[in-house]
């Protein structure tokens, strides 16, 4: 079966699917969000785009932010990073406070937001204008400068970060956070309110699939190793304590975030992304999982 022929199908297997899952509200305006938006977009290296759906309009991409922190941080150090977040699976909630009290402060892994709230503390500390050089990184690897962040989502998200908080405090009491506690929630609250539709989303994820480059124009944005270590982060730690039951049940390194969307990627072959705001217990996308799994089986592959 061709990639479009795939998706259609997919698309139609969703459409008779029911759901259980509910749309995030901890994040007031993502409660807003119609919870029967659905869209996909394959991007593949040889061949092009597909997709369906709502997969051209714009959503709140929340912790997929997350693997474009890791890449700028990974593109601007080097191994002294990984002194400050490890790259351990956590097997608790995204927001969980518990590990970091027994292991000093050092978040498991970036991926979840006591890594990632570390990964935006190297970053204020290492940019001049943190804020610019993150949606200029985006813009490079899209070609498209037009994406942005929603400033309702952003004030919404501000006025409720208790638990970010707690974590930034919890770190900084242990030594693990250099800057002020405000920076660095401010500065992590703008990359999950930036909004990218699925294409686009894709299109960025590409560099994934395609050993740190762009496929546009050949361009390096991260070196073929490092975009090993990356694609193997997302792997084990891209779906908070659901990464053993997506790579069970897809196979595929990716990552989710709370505003239901899942980019992932076949190395050399092709990124990929879903969009459907209703989510499971552990946070990810319901429809968005199984849609992905639908295309591991019905291509007949996936990275294992
Ligand atoms: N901004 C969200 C938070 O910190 C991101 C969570 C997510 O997508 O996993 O709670």
């Amino acid at each position: 079966m061709k990639y479009q022929q795939i998706l259609n199908t997919i698309q139609s297997d969703l459409a008779t699917t029911p759901y259980a899952g509910k749309v995030a509200t901890y994040i007031p305006e993502l409660a807003k969000i119609s919870p029967k938006k659905l869209g996909m977009h394959l991007y593949c290296i040889n061949s092009g785009h597909y997709s369906f759906g709502d997969n051209d309009e714009r959503f709140s991409i929340q912790s997929i932010s997350k693997v474009f922190g890791l890449t700028l941080a990974m593109s601007l150090l080097n191994d002294e990073l990984f002194k400050r977040v490890d790259v351990e699976p956590s097997g608790n909630a995204f927001n969980s406070l518990i590990q970091l009290e027994y292991e000093n402060g050092i978040p498991r892994n970036p991926f979840i937001n006591a890594g990632a709230l570390v990964i935006s503390d190297v970053l204020i500390s290492t940019l001049k204008n943190p804020k610019k050089s993150f949606l200029e990184f985006i813009h490079d690897i899209t070609g498209n400068t037009s994406i942005a962040i929603n400033q309702e989502v952003f004030n919404s998200e501000k006025e409720c970060s208790f638990r970010n908080a707690a974590l930034l405090n919890l770190m900084k009491s242990f030594g693990n956070i250099k800057n002020e506690i405000e920076e660095v929630l401010d500065f992590y609250i703008y990359q999950c309110a930036i909004e990218m539709s699925c294409k686009e989303l894709a299109t960025a994820f590409m560099i994934y699939a395609n050993g740190g480059k762009k496929l546009s124009n050949g361009q390096q944005i991260i070196s073929s190793q490092k975009t090993k270590r990356i694609n193997a982060v997302m792997q084990t730690c891209g779906f908070y304590d659901e990464a053993g039951e997506f790579s069970f049940r897809v196979g595929l390194p990716g990552k989710s975030g709370v505003g239901g969307g899942i980019a992932a990627i076949h190395p050399e072959q092709y990124a990929v992304t879903v969009w459907s705001p209703p989510l499971n217990p552990k946070g990810n996308s319901e429809l968005g999982m199984y849609a992905l799994e639908r295309l591991t089986t019905l291509t007949g592959f996936s990275i294992f």
